[in-house]
């Protein structure tokens, strides 16, 4: 096995450890963090995997595979 594919394995099992995190908090948890802009999901250990684009099942804000977690504060019009 090289040893790039030994390192996206290694991802795919964090990525497995973050879901079951997430299955493991309650609706409140959950929505605690995403309220306070901590959303659990990390879209970073995505990386490698034909997803791309995609939305955050949790917060359900718009995701790119292998990059982390975007803000839901990007609209910059709100602090003006
Ligand atoms: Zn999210």
């Amino acid at each position: 096995m090289c040893a790039i594919v030994r390192c996206m394995d290694n991802l795919l099992e964090q990525y497995n450890d973050m879901v079951t995190k997430v299955n493991a908090m309650s609706d409140e948890e959950l929505d605690n963090l995403i309220k306070q802009g901590k959303c659990p999901y990390q879209p970073e250990l995505l990386l490698g995997q034909p997803i791309g684009q995609h939305h955050c099942h949790l917060c359900g804000e718009m995701q790119v595979a292998g990059i982390k977690h975007l803000p839901s504060d990007l609209d910059i019009n709100k602090h003006s």
